[in-house]
């Protein structure tokens, strides 16, 4: 399944990613949630009803993408920090990716930030477009970054020390 270093390969990405007719549609979320365990808020917090656990809830969540409106509430609930939301119709050039961030402090709007692969790897820079800091203690702060579009399945955390 993952490879030696625990990060989703290529293969499982493709699995969980939507249709590229859909993905121009607007924001669509991604779940890299590869691991069968007794979880579901992703499920009980949308409001949209796009998120299954079928049947037995150490499944792993199936989202249906004609339901998904990218909202991202689920990001802030899920406590794997596992979700993320990308919105390629963001400008010509880039993408948004919204990433749940436990650090502090939070990044400011505007600031141009490491763009870090899944493996912490700096692969560029990143704007912060939005920054939601949640006040309830079982939800998780989400920033919101701009990206080249060919980096928008590449990129899932940020760095701040690259200023
Ligand atoms: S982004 Fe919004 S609509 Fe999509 S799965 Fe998450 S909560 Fe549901
Ligand atoms: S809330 Fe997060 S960790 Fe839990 S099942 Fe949903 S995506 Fe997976």
């Amino acid at each position: 399944m993952f490879d030696k270093t625990g990060v989703a390969t290529p293969e499982m990405l493709k699995e969980i990613v939507p249709s590229e007719e859909r993905r121009k549609r607007g924001p669509y979320a991604v779940f890299e949630c590869f691991q069968k365990i007794p979880c579901n808020p992703c499920q009980t917090s949308c409001k949209f009803g796009a998120v299954a656990v079928f049947q037995d809830i150490n499944n792993t969540p199936q989202v249906d993408f004609e339901k998904c409106t990218g909202c991202g509430v689920c990001v802030s609930n899920c406590p794997g920090l596992a979700i993320s939301i990308i919105d390629e119709t963001y400008s010509e050039n880039e993408a948004t990716i919204k990433i749940p961030y436990e650090l502090l402090p939070l990044p400011m709007v505007g600031q141009v930030v490491d763009a870090l692969d899944r493996e912490g790897q700096v692969i560029g820079k990143a704007q912060v477009i939005k920054v939601q800091s949640s006040k309830a203690l079982n939800k998780t702060n989400a920033i919101t970054i701009a990206v080249p579009k060919d980096q928008a399945m590449l990129v899932r955390n940020i760095g701040l020390g690259g200023n």
